[in-house]
């Protein structure tokens, strides 16, 4: 599967490298432990949840009596399965639902939403974009040759101009046309940080106003390559809307996959979506069953 060839270098590098550690042990002892928890930081699972893991694992190991370090590798694909827990997908079902798609430049937010356009294409509904990071005529421009290529309408503004006013525009046309979905990029100038969270606020009290009872997601596009500062970024992010969802991009071109574990564990925000590629069909909806077979099995 795609989830599976995604995550390819991540599984390498995370079981290669436990199974490693596992082996060159007779006994299971803190020096194990130690090495284990170690690994998992390099990939990227993080200093607390890593933590978290081996206090689970001595656990179980205790419960059950286990002596064989080779019986551990079963138990992490528990543990982290259960850190995982239960996946929930995108909520479309009162129209028109609104996507909010926030994240840093660079992170992959233009691609995403155009796959994600594409996706909703193919499932027959019917979709308009609002392209609310005006601080960039190339973002509007850039949004544009992907709206084009999945096929679907754009709300666009001069570059400078209110976003918050693209929103209202947007949402209005949305009602007006019946769309299923409306889908709002937005800037990423994290460097510009005060100006950029009142900027997300203010769009949030519009669709608040305007969209309140329709369905609502803001799903925080996150690029894997950048580990642990991602999970960072997700932290600062979240003080601006309520995140109900990730989208981990790029997790095709990297071993850091363990941040999904950290970001579920530390954050309490599910990944939603992940980009496998940078082709238009690269989006696979996250299935934590699947990613933690990927890893483990
Ligand atoms: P934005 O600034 O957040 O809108 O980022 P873009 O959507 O322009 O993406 C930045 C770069 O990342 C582009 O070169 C994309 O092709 C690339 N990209 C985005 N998603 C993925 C992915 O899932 N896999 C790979 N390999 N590249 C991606």
């Amino acid at each position: 599967s795609k989830i599976a060839s995604g995550l390819r270098k991540t599984k390498d590098f995370l079981f290669g490298g436990i199974q490693r550690v596992l082996n060159s042990f007779t006994v299971i002892d803190e020096e194990l432990f130690d090495q284990l928890e170690e690994q998992m930081i390099m990939s990227d699972i993080g200093v607390e949840t890593s933590e978290e893991i081996c206090d689970r694992l001595r656990k179980k190991i205790k419960e059950r009596g286990i002596t064989d370090p080779k019986e551990i590798m079963g138990l992490i694909h528990e543990v982290i399965s259960e850190i995982m827990g239960d996946d929930t997908g995108l909520d479309l079902t009162v129209s028109p639902a609104v996507i909010m798609v926030i994240g840093v430049n660079g992170a992959g937010k233009t691609t995403t939403i155009g796959k994600m356009c594409h996706q909703f294409r193919q499932e027959g509904k019917k979709v308009l974009v609002a392209a609310a990071d005006t601080f960039r005529a190339a973002a509007i421009d850039q949004l544009e040759v992907w709206t084009q290529r999945a096929g679907v309408d754009i709300v666009k503004h001069a570059e400078g101009s209110d976003p918050g006013a693209v929103v209202y525009d947007a949402l209005e046309a949305a009602k007006a046309r019946e769309c299923d979905v409306v889908v709002i990029d937005t800037a990423g100038r994290l460097h510009n940080k005060k100006n950029l969270m009142e900027e997300l606020k203010k769009i949030n009290r519009i669709i608040d106003n305007k969209a309140g009872d329709c369905s609502r997601e803001v799903l925080l596009v996150l690029d894997a390559t950048t580990g642990q500062n991602a999970v960072n970024q997700a932290k600062l992010f979240s003080e601006t809307a309520p995140i109900t969802g990730i989208v981990l991009t790029k997790l095709d071109g990297t071993a850091k996959g363990g941040i999904v574990i950290s970001i579920k564990n530390e954050l309490g925000i599910p990944v939603k979506l992940i980009g496998v590629g940078e082709k238009i069909d690269d989006l696979q909806p996250f299935d934590s069953n699947m990613f933690v077979d990927a890893l483990f099995a």
